[in-house]
């Protein structure tokens, strides 16, 4: 088995892309097709109840054991983007792209984007 799929995370449960069927990519995050057919069921529920506010739950709903539950979760997501840009960079300096133009697509100066991610290239 690839190591890059042992790695791979869904965003929204933290399932494995190996315990799941399908992965699906975005911008450094990923969709499991379990929560993309947790999604249908929630648009499709909407459809038929319209009434019903379908904003997720706000922080004043949520009592503070909850908020806190939620942050390991946010963290982790966060941990899954970073390797993800750092695998993006250094797949750009493979191509010898400069720091100044890496900084340049993500708003940064190139001493910036050096200091981020010089370590990993
Ligand atoms: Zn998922």
């Amino acid at each position: 088995m690839p190591d890059w799929k042992e790695k791979i995370h869904c965003s929204f449960c933290h399932k494995k892309s190996t315990d799941v069927d399908k992965m699906i990519a975005g911008p450094g995050v990923h969709i499991c097709n379990e929560c993309v057919g947790l999604c249908g069921e929630i648009l499709e529920g909407e459809k038929l109840a319209s009434s019903t506010d379908p904003r997720l739950p706000v922080w004043e709903t949520l009592t503070e054991e909850q908020i806190l539950e939620h942050l390991p979760k946010i963290a982790a997501v966060q941990a899954q983007v970073d390797d993800n840009l750092r695998d993006w960079v250094g797949h750009l300096r493979g191509r010898d792209v400069s720091w100044e133009r890496i900084g340049g697509s993500l708003g940064m100066t190139r001493q910036s984007a050096w200091e981020r991610f010089k370590s990993e290239t």
